[in-house]
């Protein structure tokens, strides 16, 4: 099996390694493995956006559908410096793998591109995101593929790429992207789905694990829409929450946040840093703090060789993409520590888009209970099948998740054959 270089990266190499694992375990048919080890296609796009100092600069960007064959394709946008082809084809997989895991009738997909949405003003991120979707937009569309938001993209992104869209078509087109704002489409629940899926996942993870989630002490790293959410959701739940950080570092406090107020504070500061009563940490600090479960909610490889035997949490949940390495997991593994892995830990914010995605063909949106009950449902399913699985493998989270979702696509490849 040759590697293709242009999807080099170290995320990439590690999506590779993983799938090569499990499908050894799966005894995988070799022509079903080698398609899986390749995105179905990749688009790299330029996208000149004329700056407010009136010059003109070209980003790139990305668009890859890693399979189709389970159904339309999602996944999300994600504006970031570090976003390159490799990357975005990796997370593509990763939400192949997630989609079918969770039983969603849908391929994997991502997009991506390299910028620095914090240094950007309104206007520039608003001429970005329209030439972007111009860019892509043979690629996307309501049964094709389906964007959401990612790191660095959110509810007024994906208005404006539904804008963007719908004007192409001369008509409004809801369906094309998914965590957009409610009043044009948008789902009830959808903002804190992904967050509230990790709340789900910890409820069971406590449970299985003989625990009460009340009263466990939680650090969070990345206080955007998971992280942020994450935290308030258990903070909620009376959980102490003494940690949490976002890009420029993080905030300790032995005794607990108030996750209220400090959400009032980003809110008027923009960022966690300077909350009264607490003391400045940085991201590397923050995650070898002593806790009981620690949700890693920012950017990939943050728990390394390096550092995963000074992790205190005995439960980590994955709220972003790709935060724990193969060699940390196999640390972490080894000291008894409970991964949750990714596709498993960050299903709720495709869980819910997929809500989304039905009631806006349907045109008829459900209630908020509705949707929270029905993500609790989804979740607490796919966490036990994957730990039964687990237990009677003899393996970890991440690898029975793996094995739940890999298995299905390939079965999906199996009984549709190969074309012609
Ligand atoms: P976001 O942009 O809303 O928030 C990201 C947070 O991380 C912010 O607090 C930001 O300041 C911080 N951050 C950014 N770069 C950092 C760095 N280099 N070091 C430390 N902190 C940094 O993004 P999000 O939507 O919350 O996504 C976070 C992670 O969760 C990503 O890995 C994403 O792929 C994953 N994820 C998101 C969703 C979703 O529904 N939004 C679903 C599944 C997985």
């Amino acid at each position: 099996m040759t590697e293709k270089t242009e999807f080099e990266s170290h995320l990439y190499r590690t999506a590779l390694a993983q799938l090569d694992r499990v499908a050894g375990k799966l005894q995988l048919e070799p022509d079903i493995h080698e398609r899986l080890r390749h995105p179905r296609r990749a688009l790299i796009v330029s996208i000149p956006v004329r700056m407010d100092d009136g010059k003109t600069q070209v980003f790139q960007g990305y668009r890859v559908h890693h399979s189709t064959v389970l159904g339309p394709t999602k996944g999300g946008l994600r504006y970031d410096l570090e976003v390159n082809l490799g990357e975005v084809t990796a997370l593509a997989m990763l939400m192949s793998w997630k989609c079918a895991l969770v039983g969603l009738p849908y391929g994997g997909a991502k997009g991506g591109v390299t910028c620095n949405p914090r240094a950007m003003s309104a206007r520039e991120r608003e001429h970005l995101t329209r030439r972007y979707t111009t860019e892509i937009m043979l690629l996307i569309g309501p049964d094709l593929d389906i964007p959401a938001p990612d790191l660095g993209t959110d509810e007024q992104t994906m208005a404006w790429m539904m804008d963007t869209y719908s004007m192409t078509q001369g008509k409004s087109v809801p369906g094309v992207v998914t965590g957009k704002p409610l009043i044009v489409g948008g789902s009830a629940g959808r903002r804190e789905a992904t967050g509230r899926g990790i709340v789900y996942a910890l409820y069971q993870a406590t449970r299985v694990l003989g625990q009460q989630l009340r009263d466990q002490k939680v650090v969070v790293q990345g206080f955007g829409n998971v992280g942020g959410v994450a935290a308030r959701l258990l903070w909620r739940e009376g959980c102490v929450v003494t940690g949490v950080s976002d890009v420029k570092g993080g905030i300790w406090n032995a005794k607990g946040l108030d996750i209220r107020q400090l959400e009032a504070h980003v809110a008027a500061t923009g960022g966690v840093g300077g909350f009264p009563d607490t003391e400045p940490i940085s991201n590397t600090q923050i995650l070898e703090q002593p806790c009981d479960i620690l949700i890693p909610a920012a950017i990939g490889s943050q728990l390394r060789e390096d550092n995963a035997d000074r992790i205190k949490a005995t439960i980590v949940a994955e709220g972003a993409n790709g935060p724990t390495t193969p060699e940390a997991d196999v640390i972490l593994r080894d000291r008894g520590v409970t991964v949750i892995p990714d596709i498993l830990a960050n299903a709720g914010g495709v869980i819910v888009s997929y809500f989304e995605w039905v009631q806006g063909l349907q045109y008829y949106f459900w209630r908020e209970s509705e949707i929270t009950s029905r993500l609790q449902e989804v979740m607490t399913r796919a966490f036990n099948r994957v730990w039964a699985l687990a237990t009677k493998e003899g393996v970890d989270l991440r690898t029975a998740a793996l094995m739940e979702g890999i298995r299905r696509v390939a079965e999906g490849y199996k009984v549709r054959g190969l074309y012609p």
